[in-house]
This record gives C-alpha cells, structure tokens and sequence, in this order.
C-alpha cells in the first residue's frame, strides 16, 4: 500500500529534500524531535522491519551508511547522533515505508520513551 513517502519519492506531495541517490531520499521531518532530525527512506517501498529478509541486507546498511555521510558532512558526526527504527506498534511506528531517523544537535537521553 502506498504511504506518503511514497508520494515524495515521486514527488507528488512537497519535502525538504537533503540526500538523493539511486536507492535512498532523505528529507527533513515535519515534526522534528531535535534540532537536525533527517528521515533516510529506501527508494523501494517496504513496510515494516518484519518485511526485510535474506539478501535485503544493503537496504538498511545503505540508510546507515547514507546517515552516518550526512553526519560527517553536516560537521556533527563527532559529536554524535543517534539513529532509529521503529517498528510497528510497539515500536511506535506511524509510516508503514521503513525510515531510519537521524536525530542530532542536543545530546540525547537513555533510556528512550
Ligand atoms: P515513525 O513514527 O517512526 O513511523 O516516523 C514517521 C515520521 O515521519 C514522523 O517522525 C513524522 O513526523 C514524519 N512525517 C510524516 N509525514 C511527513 C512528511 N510529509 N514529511 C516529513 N516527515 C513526515
């Protein structure tokens, strides 16, 4: 089922676009929870964590590896980040595309809610 990142892959619906290549968008958040909060989506729509399995690895390292770039770039890599997944209810996930949030700028606390 499409979500609404989808309509921003295809640029239907407006984003603040920070990041593209051929398998990865990241955008700013609408709601952001910190002073850079940056959203790393795959091109290809997968709904959940759950979804992913055997040889669907570089789906989810090519998010770590496009956020951890963005950090360096930005100038905030050594100090830090943090980087997060939801998954589903529990995990308070709220856009069934999986999202790989980066968060940085003010230090953050242990354990998360
Ligand atoms: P999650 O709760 O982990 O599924 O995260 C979904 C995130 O997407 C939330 O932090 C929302 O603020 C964010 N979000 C929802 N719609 C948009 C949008 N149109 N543009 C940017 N971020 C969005």
């Amino acid at each position: 089922m499409a979500t609404i990142f989808d309509k921003i892959i295809a640029r239907e619906i407006p984003a603040d676009i920070v990041f593209e290549d051929e398998n990865v968008l990241a955008f700013r958040d609408i709601h952001p929870q910190a002073p850079v909060h940056v959203l790393f989506i795959p091109k290809r729509a997968v709904p959940t964590l759950n979804d992913l399995g055997e040889g669907d690895e570089a789906v989810v390292g090519r998010l770590a590896v496009a956020a951890a770039a963005y950090a360096k770039r930005e100038g905030f890599a050594d100090d830090g980040y943090r980087v997060v997944m939801n998954c589903n209810r529990d995990g308070g996930q709220t856009v069934f595309h999986i999202h790989l949030h980066l968060l940085a700028g003010r230090p953050m606390a242990w354990p998360p809610g």
